[in-house]
């Protein structure tokens, strides 16, 4: 298995996509929404729109709709307020006609409008996005007579699942910097101290390190562990207990990172021993986790990356205490296709990227997970995380 991997240039936290991959993302998108039996796949604001035009804006009840038509041009409605804010972004260089609505106006007369405008054809199946709110999916369906509404959320992944090397190199950089603030867990993770102070603690170094913010610090100790979605609370963390640690957020690129490590704390106090059923947990997990890494290969099936990492598990007999699917793929959202789950037949294709995180949850007890993202290489899977996985007992 290769590994090894030039380091990606700090700039790639940063990085701008070219307006020519832009480009190539809209044309391929249209081709898609021509495959997927759509007229026209609608895009509301959310990592597809950052995906296709560079440029992020928030989503809320006044409608931002961009329109990619299977044959046709691209076409961009906004607001009138906002329209100054996409001045000088990359959708200006794209050949897109953006019109706006102003507040008074009907939003879906308007999308209709530009739905005729874009479309060569009659518009008549539309394809959303996973995340279009259902006032706006709604509305426009209303204003479209004889429409009819698709998800299109699976032809846009069939495009955002390969990842290209800058997006690569973004995960990587954004890797490193999450992998930064794992290694400098002792300064604040010690007995006495709540989950919540650590966490804000924690929170400020994501951004210390580089992250454009925090997206979610998990300070799951002692039995919380055993939660793999728990937050952190004012639980006080004892001495000698396992801690699980699942930081991550967005650099100012828009990639995410997402990294787990399980801690012991107070091994000064404890004389460095730590409890054996801990540590035989631990090694399962981490026994599991590089079997899920080693697994994670161009050509494998997505469930054959879960059945890795879940028969090392089953084996040492915590099959019952693995809860979770192994692993999620990752880019502009922390959660997106392609998923490493029982029943997943997609073939791994280079440049997918996918967390791989095992975990095993021992409910009234404690939790262990380890989670490393990683990029299915053509010589073999490119860990964006780097941090050492063996058992850390912190002081
Ligand atoms: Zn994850
Ligand atoms: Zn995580």
């Amino acid at each position: 298995m290769s590994t090894a991997h030039a380091p990606a240039p700090a700039t790639a936290l940063t990085a701008p996509t070219p307006t020519a991959a832009l480009r190539e993302r809209l044309s391929l998108l249209a081709g898609q929404a021509a495959t997927s039996g759509a007229d026209a796949i609608l895009i509301s604001p959310g990592a597809d729109m950052r995906y296709l035009l560079g440029h992020a804006v928030a989503s809320h009840e006044r409608l931002t709709c961009l329109v990619v038509p299977a044959d046709g041009a691209p076409h961009l409605l906004v607001p009138t307020l906002e329209r100054p804010g996409w001045d000088g972004t990359p959708a200006e260089e794209l050949d897109l006609a953006i019109s706006t609505w102003t507040d008074g106006q009907d939003p879906y007369v308007a999308l209709a409008d530009a739905l005729s405008e874009a479309c060569a054809g009659d518009a008549r199946v539309l394809g959303v996005d996973y995340y279009m709110p259902a006032m706006h999916a709604l509305g426009v369906q209303a204003a479209v007579p004889g429409s009819e509404l698709t998800l299109a959320g699976e032809a846009i992944a069939e495009l955002r699942m390969r990842k290209d090397p800058a997006e690569v190199a973004a995960l990587q950089a954004v890797g490193a910097a999450i992998d930064r603030v794992q290694q400098r867990i002792g300064e604040w993770l010690r007995p006495g101290r709540t989950e919540n102070e650590v966490a804000a603690d924690i929170a400020a170094a994501i951004v210390e390190e580089g992250h454009a913010r925090a997206d979610f610090v998990i300070v799951g100790s002692g039995p919380n562990g055993a939660s793999p979605h728990h937050d952190a609370s004012d639980r006080v963390i004892g001495a000698g207990e396992p801690v699980v640690i699942d930081i991550g957020g967005p650099a100012p690129s828009g990639y995410y990172s997402d990294c787990t490590r399980t801690y012991v704390t107070g091994g000064s106090a404890a004389g460095g021993a730590v409890d054996p059923h801990v540590r035989e947990v631990y090694e399962v997990v981490r026994a599991a986790q590089a079997a899920g890494v080693a697994a994670a290969r161009v050509g494998a099936t997505a469930e054959s990356v879960d059945a890795a990492a879940r028969s090392v598990i089953a084996e040492a007999g915590y099959g019952q205490f693995f809860i979770t699917r192994t692993g999620h793929g990752i880019g502009l959202e922390v959660h997106e296709h392609p998923y490493m789950v029982s029943g997943n037949t997609r073939l791994i294709e280079p440049g997918m990227a996918f967390s791989v995180e095992p975990g095993i949850y021992l409910p009234g007890k404690f939790g262990v997970r380890i989670e490393d993202i990683v990029v299915a290489g053509p010589d073999g899977p490119i860990l964006c995380n780097n941090a050492p996985t063996d058992l850390i007992v912190l002081d």
